[in-house]
């Protein structure tokens, strides 16, 4: 074989994507191997060789990339409300962390083989040690969750807090409301996710475990990726329903869950004494796929940058979740009101007082006065 051909066959070897196995500290079995981005489910199962019945058959869900060399733990938690069963806590594992399969007990490392390699010279060496674990072990404490950003272990964190723990995603931001590419004209859009429409974004995003905060057989809830306040999150069928204008009567049901998953994503929120909160649909959504949101009413944040993001969620652009299902029940349609992208370019008014606001800044300046009273 000419030179350039071993050189493929050299470099394709060594491309090869990282291993990562679940080690048991006490060797209570052989390591379990994570395989790249499919789920595993872990507890009291022949694999572990758990009996504890303090440990339940499906205590942890484990998701690893072999490529990022970091794994997701998901742990199902019995929390609020029996709709939810399925409500998890979920991090991703970072270096220097211990999981615990129950409270103490029970302790495991994850172990990557060696990292991926960008040079082929650094991956001919690395690659001889290929079957040696690495040295950067990864282990993580379930149930408590200790991390070495914070001393504060998981259980004790809100929803909110865990999020950011786990959050992976980066916050630039194109600003909802206005289009990507200036010749577009679209009521709002956010910055495209590589590969594909922008408009497409949320069909990635649901996929993604990163973004996944909750999910049953009919929905899954993500973090808004731009949010427009302290809490927004997006409720989304895996049925693929593109927009308001395909439903009809058959959907009431889903859409009622999609509102009681809303519900119950507030109910988990420690800021709800504090907050309110409002679940709705843009009249013109500009992103695919139909989503709820579920917004919390103090918009402080810095992705809300102008009069469409202000007047998307606090004139009639934004319709109540319960206003549509009556509407789907009695009509067995959803109707827009015509013009209803006009709301957009309404003067700025507080939603709290209705006193008109000049510009963005001074609205935010004045939405701080009834934060704090
Ligand atoms: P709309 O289509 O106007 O109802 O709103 C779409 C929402 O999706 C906005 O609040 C955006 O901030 C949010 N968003 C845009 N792209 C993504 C994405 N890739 N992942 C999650 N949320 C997104
Ligand atoms: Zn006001």
């Amino acid at each position: 074989p000419d030179c350039t051909s071993v050189f493929c066959c050299i470099f394709k070897n060594l491309q090869k994507m990282p291993e990562c196995f679940l080690v048991s500290e006490d060797d209570a079995h052989k390591p379990i191997q994570l395989h790249h981005q499919q789920p595993v489910i872990l507890g009291r199962c022949p694999e572990t060789k758990i009996k504890d019945k303090k440990c339940s058959r499906e205590q942890v869900e484990l998701w690893a990339d072999c490529n990022k060399g970091f794994i997701i733990i998901k742990q199902w938690m019995m929390l609020y409300c029996i709709h939810l069963k399925h409500f998890y806590n979920q991090v991703s594992v970072t270096p220097g962390q211990r999981l615990h399969m129950v409270n103490q007990l029970y302790p495991y490392t994850v172990k990557f083989t060696e990292d991926q390699i960008s040079s082929p010279m650094q991956t001919a060496n690395l690659s001889n040690s290929r079957s040696k674990p690495s040295k950067r072990a990864l282990s993580a404490s379930q149930m408590n969750y200790y991390s070495s950003n914070t001393s504060k272990a998981a259980s004790n964190m809100s929803l909110e807090e865990r999020e950011q723990l786990r959050s992976q995603s980066n916050t630039a931001e194109t600003p909802c409301g206005s289009p990507p590419s200036k010749k577009m004209v679209v009521p709002s859009a956010d910055k495209p996710d590589s590969g594909g429409h922008w408009s497409q974004g949320l069909k990635v995003s649901m996929q993604d475990p990163k973004m996944q905060m909750y999910k049953d057989d009919k929905v899954v809830v993500i973090k808004d990726k731009y949010p427009k306040a302290r809490h927004h999150w997006l409720v989304l069928p895996w049925s693929s329903i593109s927009s308001l204008k395909v439903l009809c009567s058959e959907h009431v049901e889903l859409l009622k869950h999609m509102q009681l998953v809303g519900q119950q994503m507030v109910q988990g929120c420690l800021d709800r004494h504090t907050l309110r909160f409002r679940m709705g649909y843009h009249a013109i959504p500009s992103m695919s796929h139909i989503h709820l949101h579920v917004i919390s009413q103090d918009f402080d944040s810095p992705c809300l940058k102008n009069k469409k993001h202000w007047n998307s969620f606090t004139t009639d652009y934004f319709i109540e979740s319960q206003d549509l299902i009556a509407m789907l029940e009695q009509d067995g349609k959803v109707s827009v009101k015509e013009g209803a992208s006009e709301f957009l370019k309404l003067p700025l008014r507080c939603h709290v007082c209705k006193k008109e606001q000049p510009t963005i800044p001074k609205l935010k300046d004045h939405l701080k006065t009834h934060l704090s009273s």
